[in-house]
């Protein structure tokens, strides 16, 4: 591109100077060259001439020995003479003795003359002819100035040695050489003005070259810059962020189209607002600050903020500007504006993820205690219960008892979901049912109407059904105290199938997807960020209400059911939550409630747990129903136990072991060094971790069952009954 311009730039100049050099070259040659051999060759034709006829006559003076008296001039010559004066227009004929004397002249006065110029005494003496052409004003050999051109002729007479004499011839040119004279000065002039002509015309030619160059530079720039104007209007046109010019009061000059749909704004509306129109009250200082920025820096980057959208939202805002400049002075600025509300909101789900991650480990160390000394108490109480004195006053009572403890054990095991996510006991199942019997209790004594409209071919799901009754009550517990002067609520059911990259960023699948509206007061835009996080509430603290986990629970169940929860508020209007959770298409569990009842063979049981209080109640229980006990604290007491009853008459039958053994050997382990004593072994597992994978996979692990803590009676029976089903 830049050899071409080059090119185009330097070529007519190199023309010109080549062109401007021929025309020298030309006019050098025809001057310096070609006009001198013209005039030489004229010349030497006139001189030749003259010299043939100078010839001629010596031709007849030849013939004769004794010519040169000027009495004895032989006729022919003479007569030749004179016809030579008329033919050649000679000027005069001479013819000199060999003394210089005068025998014959045109001009009969000059006759008998002598003429003893050393030049004739040469030409005479040395016999070698001579011829000139003496231009006008130019001195003759005789010394005489011209007033002709003439071709003089010097022609001497020899006869075998002898000097006869001279003949001249002057011969008169004048004619001749005007003619050729004015023939070269009329071509000279011809070559002069033709080059003249070429020249101005190339001159001409080069100033018009470079007005041409010149306008089409222009229009190029005009191009390009048109070019250029449109690639930036396309590129305005068509950003996938909103980009606006504003003036040094920031008010907006231009908002291209993404700005108007992601704001919502026309054209015209934004024209006639301000960047304060569109930030919160309490962004203005910041955003002053980084107006500052722009006017000492040029740029601002990356800056974070809010705008407010025409239909109200606040959208989270990344803000780089570059400042316009004219005159030296700050003109304006160009806002390139992108909307990461999306973005903002995965970091907040990911951070409330991590609080969330911190409190689970508090929250499970707790709960594992605790539900260890609810183990106890509830061993205790069922104990209690079926001893022969007990009456049945204190029956009910500890009856009582049992279900505070039992809706504890609930609560660990909520405290341990929240902790470890849940899923223990998972099973198909209708969300119908248990959607509809989930809402009613919390509304229990309420004057708030609950309207339900549930798909009839609401598909089932693969849910622990106490966690997602957890679930919907503490929705519907906090849409309650939401209206607290009554109310409605409105909860709908349906089936819907995601596509992959959705909105609510789950698998492409089918889903049940379960809304909760209310008409309560709604939550404020700038709590809504929060909601999920543990221990926030805007409501006063006590043990009943206002402790900020029943959504952070929610939260927590729901992803765990690799579902999603999602919410909406219009302040003094109402709330709206979402709740997805993957269908199924598998058929709906049979529930099996049978009573199991005691073991009639009494079994050899080996416990191991670091609990004392578990030791004892797990003892009192089984030692209860017949069986015979021995504890033991860890992992290698467990097997030296085992290994010494191993061949004896009355071995272990089964094994229970606690999962987790703080500083010594845990279930797991325990359980692969019995199996490899005893590969008949039969161990059941013990833990208070509902999400503990060993416990789920107890299979996988060599286990044939499970005592989840704390546990009943009923829930030892209910195993001891499965694994020894003949006795
Ligand atoms: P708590 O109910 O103990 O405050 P939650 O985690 O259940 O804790 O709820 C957190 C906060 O979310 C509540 O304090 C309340 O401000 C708000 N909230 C939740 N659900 C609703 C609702 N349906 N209507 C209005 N505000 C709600």
């Amino acid at each position: 591109m830049i050899g071409n311009r080059m090119n185009r730039s330097t070529l007519p100049i190199a023309l010109l100077l080549t062109s401007v050099l021929a025309i020298l070259f030309l006019v050098s040659f025809t001057h310096l060259f070609l006009y001198p051999q013209i005039t030489a060759t004229v010349d030497e034709q006139l001189i030749d001439e003259t010299y043939r006829s100078a010839d001629v006559l010596a031709t007849h003076l030849k013939q004769s020995q004794s010519l040169l008296n000027y009495g004895e001039i032989p006729p022919l010559f003479l007569a030749d003479a004179k016809s030579l004066l008329w033919k050649i227009h000679a000027q005069k004929i001479r013819l000199f003795s060999s003394q210089g004397e005068i025998i014959y002249s045109s001009d009969s006065d000059e006759i008998g003359q002598i003429n003893s110029l050393p030049y004739l005494q040469k030409i005479i003496a040395e016999g070698t002819p001579q011829s000139t052409l003496i231009e006008n004003e130019r001195l003759s050999a005789e010394g005489l100035k011209s007033t002709l051109d003439l071709v003089e002729v010097y022609l001497p007479l020899i006869n075998g040695t002898e000097h006869l004499g001279v003949i001249e011839v002057y011969n008169d040119v004048s004619i001749q050489k005007s003619k050729l004279r004015r023939l070269i000065n009329l071509s000279s002039r011809v070559v002069n003005i033709a080059t003249l002509i070429l020249i101005l015309s190339f001159g001409i030619f080069f100033l018009l070259d470079r007005r041409n160059r010149k306008i089409r530079k222009q229009t190029e720039q005009a191009l390009l810059k048109a070019e250029s104007e449109h690639k930036y209007r396309d590129l305005f046109e068509n950003a996938m962020d909103s980009l606006f010019i504003l003036d040094d009061q920031f008010r907006y000059i231009d908002a291209n189209p993404m700005a108007t749909e992601v704001f919502g704004y026309s054209h015209t509306d934004f024209l006639q607002m301000s960047v304060f129109d569109v930030i919160p009250v309490d962004q203005v200082p910041r955003s002053q600050e980084e107006f500052e920025q722009l006017r000492r820096r040029g740029s601002y980057k990356n800056f974070i903020g809010q705008m407010r959208t025409r239909d109200g939202r606040w959208l989270d805002v990344e803000i780089n500007s570059s400042v316009i400049i004219e005159n030296g002075k700050m003109a304006g600025s160009r806002d390139v504006v992108r909307d990461i509300t999306e973005r903002k909101k995965l970091e907040r789900e990911f951070a409330q993820a991590r609080n969330l991650d911190a409190l689970g480990i508090l929250v499970g160390g707790i709960a594992h205690d605790f539900n260890n000394l609810l183990t106890s108490v509830l061993g205790n109480i069922s104990l209690t219960k079926i001893l022969p004195t007990s009456d049945a006053k204190s029956e009910k009572y500890l009856s009582i008892a049992e279900n505070a403890v039992l809706r504890a054990k609930d609560l660990t095991l909520q405290l341990l979901t929240f902790s470890q996510g849940g899923g223990q006991h998972k099973k198909v199942v209708s969300l119908t049912d248990l959607v509809r019997t989930s809402a009613a209790f919390p509304l229990t004594g309420s004057n708030i109407r609950c309207e339900f409209d549930l798909a009839e071919d609401l598909k089932p799901a693969l849910i622990d059904s106490n966690q997602i009754s957890q679930v919907i009550q503490n929705l519907i517990l906090n849409a309650r105290e939401a209206m607290p002067d009554g109310g409605h609520i409105m909860i709908s059911g349906t089936n819907i199938s995601l596509p992959a990259d959705n909105e609510f960023h789950l698998p492409e699948s089918d889903y049940i997807s379960l809304i909760f509206i209310d008409t309560g007061v709604g939550i404020e835009d700038k709590f809504l960020p929060q909601i999920f996080d543990p221990y926030f509430s805007t409501k006063e603290r006590d043990t009943r209400k206002g402790m900020g986990l029943g959504l952070s629970i929610c939260h927590s169940i729901i992803i765990d059911h690799h579902g999603c929860i999602d919410v909406e508020s219009y302040p003094e209007q109402g709330t709206r939550f979402q709740i997805l959770l993957p269908a199924t298409n598998d058929p709906i569990a049979e529930e099996n409630h049978k009573e199991p009842a005691a073991l009639h063979r009494s079994l050899n049981i080996l416990i191991m747990d670091d609990e004392e209080i578990i030791r004892e109640v797990a003892t009192e229980l089984l030692n209860h129903d017949g069986h015979r006990t021995t504890c033991v604290e860890d992992g290698s007491e467990a097997i030296s136990a085992y290994s010494k009853k191993m061949n004896t008459e009355d071995p272990f039958d089964l094994v229970i072991l606690d999962l987790t053994i703080p500083g010594g050997m845990g279930g797991v382990e325990t359980l692969e060094r019995l199996t490899a004593l005893d590969p008949d072994v039969i161990a059941l597992v013990s833990s208070g971790y509902v999400n503990d994978s060993t416990r789920t996979d107890y299979m996988n692990h060599g286990f044939s069952g499970s005592a989840n803590k704390p546990y009943s009676i009923q829930t030892l029976r209910q195993e001891l009954e499965r694994l020894f089903p003949h006795n």
